[in-house]
């Protein structure tokens, strides 16, 4: 992928555009740490929100593996001090979205909701999505008692049955926060062992409101207004039931946010950006930080460093980009 410093062609249009420095897609840890080390070091960075502000960790009732807190600390509450410290020093925040980039010409071309910018670095922290589980129903049903958020949506069922589908540490940590409300929690897992961490594990099965169906699979939400079964099919056995419940919660892994990349920078093969240990992309002068370029740690804590160690390479990416110019011109 080519770099044209300063395109003919692009000095026109470009006035109508907001230059900045930096800017940072997404508000997750990762994001806003980003901001933070990039308004320390005066650039002044544009945060653009995305969907959702602070992220999936914004989502999370407590998180209780951040250091520093140990008695944990509410999702929402953890990204709204990861805010006020970046904007202390001076990042500023957009509640809008990256619609599309083009990052064959620099400065790179951002184009938002509602505006069009200028960015001489980017640091793409766009996070990930839950997956769908694709069965028919699901996508009918979402919000008619399909969810993907039991933070979000446990209060609607209170006193009801729900479902989980999954069996890693969300899957587990949401049954256990949808306990709170519902009157019993089953835990849908398409194979014999969870995946969930050693503690999880144990909290779940101690807890006389969960159950597990192992070794089974969703094969469709049922339901006319509001969701009332879901079908499940044995995987060993093939045996099918219709199982009663007014919930379906899926918490089956995630997918990152980077369609609006495809052909800009360079993807893996599930769509996660490609970047070196300094957070660097196939692009110079932009960068990638938390779940857009992590399928294996997806921590608060990890996110929070590669937003960290991406603001630093764009600083010293734009420092030398400044000095060659400054060279240049003289
Ligand atoms: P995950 O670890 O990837 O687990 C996804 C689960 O969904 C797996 O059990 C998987 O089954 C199942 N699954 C995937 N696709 C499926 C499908 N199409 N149909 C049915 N089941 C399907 O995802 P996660 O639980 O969201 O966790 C992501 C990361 O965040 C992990 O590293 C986790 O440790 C971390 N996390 C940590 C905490 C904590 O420390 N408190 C809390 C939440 C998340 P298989 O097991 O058969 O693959």
């Amino acid at each position: 992928m080519g770099l044209e410093l300063g395109g003919a062609g692009r000095a026109e249009s470009s006035a109508a555009r907001k230059a900045r420095d930096l800017i940072v897609l997404g508000s997750g840890p990762a994001g806003l740490s980003a901001a933070l080390y990039a308004a320390r070091a005066d650039r002044a960075p544009l945060i653009l929100t995305g969907q959702e502000l602070g992220g999936q960790a914004g989502l999370t009732h407590v998180i209780e593996n951040y250091p520093g807190f140990p008695e944990g600390v509410g999702g929402a509450e953890l990204g709204q001090l990861f805010q006020k410290h970046a904007e202390r020093f001076g990042a500023q925040v957009e509640l809008d979205s990256a619609t599309a980039v083009d990052l064959t010409l620099w400065p790179f071309h951002v184009s938002t909701y509602s505006s069009e910018y200028d960015a001489r670095t980017l640091i793409i922290a766009t996070g990930a999505s839950p997956r769908k589980l694709k069965v028919p129903g699901e996508q009918e049903l979402t919000g008619r008692g399909v969810s993907y958020c039991a933070t979000c949506d446990g209060w609607f069922f209170k006193g009801k049955d729900v479902v989980v589908v999954g069996g890693g540490d969300s899957a587990l940590e949401e049954g256990l926060f949808l306990t709170r409300y519902a009157s019993h929690v089953t835990i849908v897992h398409r194979r014999e062992e969870l995946r969930a961490g050693r503690l999880l594990r144990q909290r779940a099965e101690r807890n006389e409101k969960i159950s597990f169906m192992l070794n089974s699979v969703v094969q469709a939400v049922r339901g006319e207004t509001t969701v009332t079964s879901v079908t499940l099919r044995n995987v060993i056995t093939g045996a099918v039931e219709e199982r009663q419940t007014q919930g379906v919660f899926i918490f089956i892994g995630h997918d990152p946010n980077t369609d609006f990349l495809r052909g800009q920078v360079e993807l893996d093969a599930k769509g996660y950006v490609v970047a070196d240990t300094r957070m660097r992309t196939s692009v110079p002068g932009v960068f990638v930080a938390g779940e857009a370029a992590d399928s294996v740690f997806r921590q608060v804590a990890t996110s929070v460093g590669m937003g960290v160690a991406a603001a630093m390479s764009a600083e010293s990416w734009l420092a030398e980009r400044e000095a060659e110019l400054a060279e240049t011109r003289a």
